[in-house]
């Protein structure tokens, strides 16, 4: 079985929110719940020519990967509604070939959990629940998943396992 993940490429991240908007629009998430938000490193001074000035989009624990709409072949809110089309989504295997080609990119493994879903705020669906431990190696490729044991690493080429 595949796994599925979110591949960002924070460099052209401008911190519109229209990610966040649509996902929390889509989930009938109140206000505060979100499945992704928007972190932001900077501004500052480099030199006289440069600024420091990055946009982090990461997902919570309330990210099911639209699971309503991958399950009919569309893709993600976010994906769709990003105006800087930062966003991909797609197997880990291919994602992360893409990671490998280009830097200030990261691939992430949303780890929905229904416990932080409790409330008037369920989410639709969780057909998308996947775990590190399910990830086959395809490569060197760097992860990091959003689980509450947040877990950061590489993947075994050879062996598939997490070191
Ligand atoms: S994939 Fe869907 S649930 Fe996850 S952050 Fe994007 S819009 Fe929200
Ligand atoms: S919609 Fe795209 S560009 Fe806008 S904040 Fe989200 S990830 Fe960044």
């Amino acid at each position: 079985m595949s796994v599925y993940g979110l591949l960002f490429d924070y460099e052209y991240c401008t911190n519109c929110g229209s990610c966040q908007v649509s996902c929390q629009e889509e989930h009938d998430y109140p206000v505060g719940k979100t499945g992704i938000k928007v972190f932001t490193d900077g501004p500052w001074k480099i030199d006289d020519e440069f600024w420091n000035f990055n946009h982090w989009p990461i997902v919570t624990d309330l990210c099911d990967l639209c699971a309503d709409r991958t399950a009919e072949g569309r893709e993600p809110i976010c994906v769709h509604h990003c105006l800087s089309n930062i966003i991909t989504y797609g197997t880990v295997e291919e994602l992360s070939k893409e990671l490998e080609v280009k830097p200030k990119q990261f691939l992430v493994i949303p780890q929905f959990n229904p416990n932080a879903t409790r409330g008037e705020f369920v989410s639709r669906g969780s057909r998308h629940v996947s775990a590190a431990a399910d990830v086959q190696g395809t490569g060197a490729a760097t992860y990091a998943t959003h689980r509450h044991d947040t877990k950061i690493g590489e993947l075994d080429e050879n062996e598939g396992t997490i070191f």
